[in-house]
């Protein structure tokens, strides 16, 4: 998607601090750090929502968690880490791209 800043950065339109891709997506470090680690896992297909999954994508996304978890210790992660997907206005989702969040580093509180 022409306008869309993760679309961007997936095609290397954009710069970002990348720590792992593949032929399904990107993981790169978050510009706006929230926890210690702060990393987000971009399919390289645009979406926005669960909503849309269908069999492809839900594969897709199922790859994506398996290879988080794959990754983990290479993230710096072996300790643990919480994943975060933001979902529409209410949730704070602010790029209209689904998007993985990944969070750890340090002991995560919960509010
Ligand atoms: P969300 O609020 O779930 O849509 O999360 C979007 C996240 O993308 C926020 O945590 C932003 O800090 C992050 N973000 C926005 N633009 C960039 C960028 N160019 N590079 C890295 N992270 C970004
Ligand atoms: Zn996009």
């Amino acid at each position: 998607m022409e306008n869309c800043i993760f679309c961007r950065i997936v095609a290397g339109e954009l710069p970002a601090a990348k720590v792992y891709e593949d032929e399904d997506m990107v993981v790169f470090k978050d510009i706006q750090p929230i926890a210690k680690i702060h990393l987000l896992a971009v399919p390289k297909e645009h979406f926005k929502y669960l909503s849309e999954l269908n069999a492809e994508r839900t594969a897709l996304v199922g790859r994506m968690l398996e290879k988080i978890a794959a990754n983990a210790p290479a993230f710096g992660l072996a300790d643990g880490y919480r994943l975060v997907i933001n979902q529409g206005d209410s949730a704070g989702q602010t790029v209209p791209h689904l998007h993985i969040h990944i969070l750890g580093g340090q002991k995560l509180g919960w509010e």
